[in-house]
């Protein structure tokens, strides 16, 4: 899961690969029912990447998907089911995206390529 930050010394925007691990703890009840919980044990930070790089490894990803007339909101799908980026930063990344991708978005649903 990619979570955002901006860095303190540039104040520039990095994207962070965090994996979660747990704890499970198994209780079980006197009548034989069990209930299980989940204790978050330690936060990794896998990766940190710049939001450029972000950008690019996912055009990098979806070159094949991305079509004239894509909607954001199918790209925001793509982004979040696909890539694990946060819900909230998809809209910030896309308009990444866009200026790498040289696309305009007139309506603000759909994404076009600009036409040489
Ligand atoms: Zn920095």
């Amino acid at each position: 899961m990619y979570v955002r930050t901006r860095c303190s010394h540039c104040n520039k925007v990095d994207y962070h690969d965090i994996a979660i691990n747990t704890l499970v703890r198994k209780t079980v009840f006197s009548d034989h029912s069990q209930m299980m919980r989940y204790l978050i044990e330690n936060i990794d930070v896998d990766e940190t990447i710049s939001e450029e790089e972000m950008a690019r490894s996912v055009l990098q990803e979806l070159r094949g998907y991305v079509y004239d007339g894509i909607t954001t909101y199918e790209l925001c799908r793509i982004l979040k089911e696909y890539f694990g980026v946060v819900a909230m930063h998809c809209c910030d990344l896309i308009q990444k995206m866009k200026i790498e991708l040289d696309m305009y978005c007139p309506d603000h649903q759909h994404l076009y390529f600009v036409e040489a």
